[in-house]
């Protein structure tokens, strides 16, 4: 564990255009706040002739610096040059992006004199080493460890991208989770949640460049997508765009003056916009004051909450347009949403979430976590619960993120063997090696369980499948692979191969019906405690009657094998292991001490015999 003590961790959320971090400290999750005191930090890199700025100072000086200062890293990530998307964002950017040798997008700057070339990945390492820093200012230690969070429809690419973004930056990447399902930990935290078993939540997460919808619901214990919805191009940006167009109309009309091809006025304009927009998220109006804005000409303006509204009336609606195609896609009832949980510094907006409440027929939207901090909140919580660090509530979370219940497949008869033990986190994948318990047997039923017990009677089938065409062979032969594989979302998919002939069939579990409420699995948990004792001899008991059998049937493949045997001490084995197997049939739930005892009346037989030269 870590501790409290050197390297500890935090959770980051690597946002398109800001970025927040936070950590388990003084008994609680705190949103670490930057150097400049603010709780989130723009997602900004900027180069000059002297110096490399990362967050406020990198977008403060961005009217000055323009082709120089790098945003929307995230946009970049993990994908290929020739990517359409990459090609359409790159229109919009005012530094240069080239492909390097292998279609990898690179960043063109001009720094100290020399012209530079940054990855994505770079320019994200720099943002998280700010964070990282900030944070071990905060906390007077040093920061290794660290959940960072990405979109839920990052796929493969992207998210080994950001993983390899922090280990630039010197972070251990603990794990890389979805946006939506840290937010549901924060929410799932902050409400001192006693069940959300089986709840389905609505994350509305409207950010600085993008929107993003998703439904997911709670279910073993595990956060599971069901639907994502959005737009990469619909968030904050968008609205202060609205605004600048507002303003440059205004001047046009009341100075007679056209700041729409001044690129530097504009971005000045845009500073300010940004800021009013906030503003109006708690004020009904706020001014506007931009000294010398063009031409030595000053603006000096207002505007209303309402004026605000109806500049973005369209994109607004959008946005719920969204939410219902989310919807749509779970084939989810409105009423069936228990919880709205608002996220991303937009989702501030007195208008959005008032139109967002109307939606689901006045259901009170969530709020409680500051929008632009849930996600980092919900990673600074796993992070404590992976480190150790964090409180009983913390720990508890492990019902979140791990399997609730061990996994394991039948063998030996009746027996559960287990493959991924209960609280392991997930994504997992284990393996584990089985056998045929008869000879000649050319297919094997592969049981999938959930549970604690020891029998598989008394735990919960998950799904079952059969792998045949295993060539004949002696009983204890064949060796077949069999692995559980759990990913982020709790998908769980279950192989089993034949290593002689690699011939493998494989199942999804899919079976959600048939998994447990938190009720049962607490309930199975104690009985295993409770049935312990009782489970234990049963297994010792059945370990004991498999190992003399395995004893009597490999003494019968020695028979068949060995060519040096005499008739005599041929016939002395069969008939030992032919009175064993009629013993058997009547004692086989006989107690492990009379197997042992048998067990040493077969080895009287054949160990003189195996011994001999
Ligand atoms: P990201 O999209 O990078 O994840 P955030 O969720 O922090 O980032 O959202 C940033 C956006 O939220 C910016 O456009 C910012 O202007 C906007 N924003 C922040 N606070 C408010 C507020 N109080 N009212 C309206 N918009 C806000
Ligand atoms: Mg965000």
């Amino acid at each position: 564990m870590a501790g409290k003590g050197e390297g500890r961790a935090i959770g980051i959320d690597l946002g398109t255009t800001y970025s927040c971090a936070a950590a388990w400290q003084h008994d609680r999750i705190e949103i670490i706040p930057n150097d400049q005191g603010n709780r989130t930090t723009p997602s900004y890199v900027a180069f000059t002739d002297s110096e490399r700025l990362i967050g406020d100072a990198a977008k403060n000086q961005v009217a000055n610096n323009p082709t120089r200062t790098i945003f929307d890293a995230k946009r970049l990530i993990g994908r290929k040059f020739s990517d359409p998307k990459v090609q359409d964002d790159m229109v919009h950017w005012p530094f240069k992006v080239i492909p390097d040798p292998t279609d990898r997008p690179m960043m063109v700057v001009n720094y100290k004199g020399e012209e530079k070339q940054f990855s994505a990945e770079e320019i994200s390492s720099m943002v998280l080493t700010k964070m990282k820093l900030v944070a071990e200012a905060y906390l007077g230690s040093t920061v290794k460890n660290a959940v960072v969070t990405v979109p839920a429809y990052f796929n493969d690419s992207q998210r080994r991208a950001t993983k390899d973004a922090g280990a630039i930056a010197g972070l251990n990447v603990m794990r890389i989770i979805n946006e939506p399902t840290a937010a549901v930990i924060a929410y799932v935290l902050d409400k001192n949640a006693i069940s959300y078993e089986g709840k389905n939540v609505l994350i509305f997460d409207l950010g600085g460049g993008t929107f993003d919808v998703s439904l997911v619901t709670i279910k073993g214990g595990i956060i599971k997508v069901q639907a994502i919805a959005g737009d990469t191009h619909l968030g904050g940006q968008d609205f202060d765009n609205r605004m600048v167009n507002h303003f440059v109309k205004e001047f046009k009309q009341k100075k007679n003056k056209d700041i729409s091809g001044n690129p530097k006025a504009i971005r000045r304009l845009k500073t300010a916009c940004e800021r009013a927009k906030r503003f109006l998220s708690s004020a009904f109006e706020t001014t506007i004051e931009i000294e010398s804005l063009y031409e030595g000409i000053d603006l000096f303006s207002t505007i209303t909450r309402a004026k605000f509204g109806e500049l973005n009336m369209d994109l607004f609606n959008q946005c719920i347009e969204l939410v219902k195609m989310c919807l749509q896609d779970a084939k989810m009832e409105k009423s069936s949403v228990d919880e709205v949980v608002l996220v991303g510094g937009s989702s501030r907006i007195p208008k959005v979430q008032q139109m967002l409440q109307e939606l689901f027929d006045g259901k009170e939207v969530c709020k409680s976590i500051n929008p632009d901090e849930a996600v980092a909140y919900g990673a600074a919580a796993l992070a404590a619960m992976l480190s150790g660090e964090g409180n009983e509530k913390v720990q508890n979370l492990v019902l979140l993120d791990v399997t609730p219940l061990s996994l394991g497949i039948e063998c030996n008869g009746d027996l559960m063997k287990i493959i991924i033990p209960r609280n392991t986190t997930i994504p997992t994948r284990r393996e584990g090696f089985f056998t045929t318990l008869s000879d000649n047997q050319t297919f094997v039923t592969i049981k999938v369980y959930e549970g604690e017990r020891t029998r598989t009677k008394d735990n919960n089938l998950l799904g079952k499948f059969v792998l045949e065409g295993i060539p004949p062979a002696p009983r204890g032969v064949p060796s077949i692979k069999e692995c559980i594989d759990i990913d982020e979302n709790g998908i769980m998919s279950v192989s089993a191969e034949d290593m002689a002939t690699r011939n493998k069939k494989k199942i999804i579990i899919t079976n959600d019906r048939g998994r447990l409420s938190k009720q049962d699995i607490e309930k199975m948990v104690q009985d295993a405690d409770k049935y312990k004792w009782e489970d234990d001899e049963y297994k010792k008991k059945v370990n004991a009657r498999i190992a003399v059998e395995d004893y009597a049937y490999g003494m019968r493949n020695t028979i068949r094998c060995a060519a040096n045997l005499t008739a005599a001490d041929k016939k002395k084995m069969e008939d030992a292991f032919m009175s064993f197997m009629q013993w058997l049939e009547s004692n086989k739930h006989a107690e492990a001490h009379v197997f042992k005892d048998k067990m040493k009346e077969l080895e009287t037989v054949f160990k003189p015999i195996s011994t001999k030269e």
